[in-house]
């Protein structure tokens, strides 16, 4: 099973990306973790992506499209979990040509909806554990009282450069100009789902699960 989370930054697509992971043993593929990656290797490449990320603008489609391919290609898993890709139309477009290309069918894509103000909230109070990527919020989901991370037990968090108010106004104007477009897209392609976000973070994962379990099996669900 293969699906898209969509939706702006701070909806929740990779927590419930690592929630899909643990219980439903798909892998997650995030773009944003990637590119995170690079730009921790110390590498040119690296050096000019950390200046795009921390600006909040999109990386360029050819290098996105390059890291997907690369693990399409290399990794074996029942399904994967796309997080944070595509986020513009020429990348669903080559998403669709690479998933033709492997025989891979896409099973449902998931927007998750959440108002802007909760967005800002969200992000400026965000925080991750250095070990596991396990997400925190000094609002709704504080870093426990012992220090320690409940998934990893891992006691350093840190904060993403680009989670600050400036470089947020930025990254959400540039998911209304270039990634809302593929909710129509999908729409039309008859493989859009829509999840409110703004539940605790079990409820949006039931609603993702009846998603899924629709799509699955379908007679089932209209029964
Ligand atoms: P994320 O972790 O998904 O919020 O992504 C963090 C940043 O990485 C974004 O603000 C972009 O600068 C970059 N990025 C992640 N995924 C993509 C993508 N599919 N296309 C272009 N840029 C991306």
């Amino acid at each position: 099973m293969n699906i898209i989370l969509l939706g702006p930054p701070g909806a929740g697509k990779g927590t419930q990306a690592r929630r899909l992971e643990k219980h439903r043993g798909l892998v997650q593929l995030s773009t944003g973790d990637m590119l995170r990656a690079a730009r921790a290797s110390g590498t040119e490449m690296g050096r000019r992506v950390a200046e795009v990320m921390d600006r909040g603008e999109l990386v360029t489609d050819d290098i996105v499209i390059g890291l997907i391919r690369e693990r399409l290609e290399s990794s074996a898993a029942p399904g994967f979990i796309f997080d944070g890709f595509p986020r513009t139309l020429a990348q669903a477009d080559a998403l669709g040509e690479l998933m033709r290309e492997t025989g891979a069918t896409l099973d449902a894509v998931i927007e998750m909806q959440v108002d802007d103000d909760e967005l800002v909230r969200r992000i400026t109070a965000r925080s991750t554990c250095a070990g596991c990527g396990e997400v925190y919020n000094d609002i709704t989901r504080p870093i426990p009282s012992d220090g320690k991370c409940t998934n990893c037990g891992g006691t350093e968090f840190t904060r993403r450069a680009d989670d600050n108010e400036e470089s947020l106004r930025q990254r959400l104007m540039e998911y209304y100009k270039k990634t809302s477009p593929l909710i129509g897209y999908y729409y039309a392609k008859d493989a859009l789902h829509r999840v409110d976000g703004l539940g605790e973070i079990d409820e949006v994962e039931a609603a993702i699960a009846e998603v899924l379990d629709s799509v699955r099996s379908p007679a089932a669900a209209r029964a």
